[in-house]
């Protein structure tokens, strides 16, 4: 072995995940090294719906405008649209949620912004924050010793206090750890993703979406847009990926597009499977490494990034000797039933999706968007009150993000913890009476909610040492 790196935290996989888990304790200052086997970020789209929650974590660590500027091209793509090919398609009237609009939700907007687009931005990011960001890195192995992690690379040792396995829905690291998972397995049928260029600026100018339902009775399918001009995704169902492609993609189209030129063609299976055991010792799984889930409510990605936030400050405060390792324990004991949660409502939106019929127990958009999900044990004071899911309620409630109102100075509640913690009082916003204030967590969530500031510096204090 050549070399010995000692970051304190080593991240196997530089995917959407990995490299927001860097960000996330590069904001809290802690050394971190990247490691990712592909020599580039991901070259395919997949993910391109990034949530209001996303986009307030991404605010937090000063990246938001950076994020929107690059997603220009997706900017005012938000509709809908249907037809028998997409000559023939109509642009759906925006879909909202009802009861609360987006601007009250959160200070930040949902993005719209391709996957291969977004990655770039955060590697730079977390390059300039200081993270060691290294592609064409694989982790051949590692083992856990009383005081830490040694990863095996090729001609290199890593020694690290902890491990965040970010390394995918094939996650080596979980099958090394021999972490089972759980849940109902595939979803639904499986589907081909045809990415491809054709310039189709002027046959859909006008009427720009998101998404396109193509209803043609020989090639069904959806079109989404990647950069709304050139870049495309054709969605099918079915198994079979040696197809003449061109020509059915041209027969969605309606148009000739001359100059189609198919970039790839990925088969997949919509599965619901949530890791039994989100922590091993040092290890801790994040991102798609500890839940997979159908697309239908764009939360694969959002979830991951949702789990990093929370690990980071955690791992941060053990390492700077201010919380006992035990806070770590809280990691699992949060984020696994949110994973499962989310899991469970994007399986569930899949099936209302495929079969048209409308599930009452789906949750409200919003509570999957603003992190609605409610811890009821972990790192918190649990006080018996219960967040809805069928209606988007936030009352600042234990266990949930505190809800976003815009504060005298203008900034919003959200800005007011991270990276460190914060209280809030009755006189700063309306959901609490006067004599009320609430402990908030570096990751916004509400830890304790009670009557004096002092008693929250005290409750923190005995969260920490646990
Ligand atoms: C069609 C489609 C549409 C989607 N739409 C959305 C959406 O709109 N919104 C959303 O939130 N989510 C969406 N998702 C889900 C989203 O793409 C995933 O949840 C997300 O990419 C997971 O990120 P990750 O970083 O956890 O894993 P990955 O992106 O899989 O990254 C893992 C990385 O680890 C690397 N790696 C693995 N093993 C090693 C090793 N031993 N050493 C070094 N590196 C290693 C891999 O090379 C890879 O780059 C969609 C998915 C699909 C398929």
């Amino acid at each position: 072995m050549s070399g010995q790196r000692t970051p304190e935290v080593l991240v196997v996989g530089g995917g959407l995940v990995g490299l927001t888990a860097a960000l996330v304790l590069r904001h809290h200052g802690v050394p971190v090294t990247v490691v990712e086997r592909r020599e580039t970020t991901s070259p395919q789209p997949k993910a391109r719906r990034f949530h209001v929650r996303t986009m307030e974590i991404f605010r937090e660590m000063g990246l938001a405008g950076l994020v929107h500027e690059a997603a220009r091209d997706l900017a005012g793509h938000d509709h809908m649209a249907a037809g028998r090919t997409l000559a023939e398609a109509e642009q759906l009237p925006l879909w909202q949620p009802t009861g609360v609009s987006a601007v009250e939700v959160s200070p930040e907007l949902p993005c719209l912004i391709a996957q291969d687009v977004l990655e770039p931005v955060l590697r730079a990011a977390a390059v300039e924050a200081g993270a060691e960001v290294r592609f064409s890195t694989e982790l051949l192995g590692f083992e856990q010793t009383t005081d830490g992690v040694v990863g095996r690379l090729a001609g290199e040792e890593i020694h690290a206090q902890y491990l965040i396995a970010a390394d995918g829905a094939h996650s080596g690291v979980r099958d090394a750890l021999g972490i089972t998972r759980s849940g109902q397995g595939a979803v639904g049928e499986p589907n081909v993703n045809v990415y491809f260029y054709a310039d189709l600026a002027s046959v859909v100018r006008g009427r720009e979406f998101n998404l396109c339902r193509i209803d043609h009775p020989d090639i069904p399918g959806g079109l989404a847009s990647v950069d709304g001009r050139r870049r495309w995704v054709f969605m099918t169902p079915g198994a079979d990926t040696d197809r003449d492609w061109p020509t059915l993609v041209r027969t969605a189209l309606g148009v000739p597009a001359p100059d189609l030129e198919v970039r790839s063609v990925l088969p997949w299976q919509a599965e619901m499977l949530v890791a039994d055991h989100y922590s091993a010792g040092r290890v801790h799984l994040a991102g798609d490494a500890a839940h997979v889930m159908p697309p239908y409510a764009a939360s694969g990605a959002n979830t991951g990034i949702a789990d990093v936030h929370n690990l980071g400050w955690k791992l941060a405060a053990v390492l700077r000797g201010e919380a006992a390792p035990s806070l770590l324990a809280s990691y699992h004991a949060e984020r696994r039933p949110a994973g499962w949660f989310v899991a469970d409502q994007s399986t569930r939106r899949a099936e209302s999706f495929t079969l048209g019929t409308p599930d009452p127990t789906l949750a409200h958009p919003f509570v999957l968007a603003a992190g609605g999900f409610q811890y009821t044990e972990g790192a918190l004071v649990p006080d018996g009150s219960e967040e809805p899911i069928l209606e988007f309620a936030p009352a600042g409630r234990v266990g949930t993000r505190i809800p976003h109102r815009w504060l005298d100075d203008s900034r919003s509640t959200v800005d007011l913890a991270g990276p460190d913690w914060a209280t809030v009082t009755g006189d700063q916003v309306d959901f609490l009476s006067d004599d009320e204030c609430l402990l908030v967590r570096p990751d916004d969530i509400v830890a304790w909610r009670g009557a004096s500031t002092a008693e929250a510096t005290k409750v923190r204090d005995a969260l920490l040492t646990a």
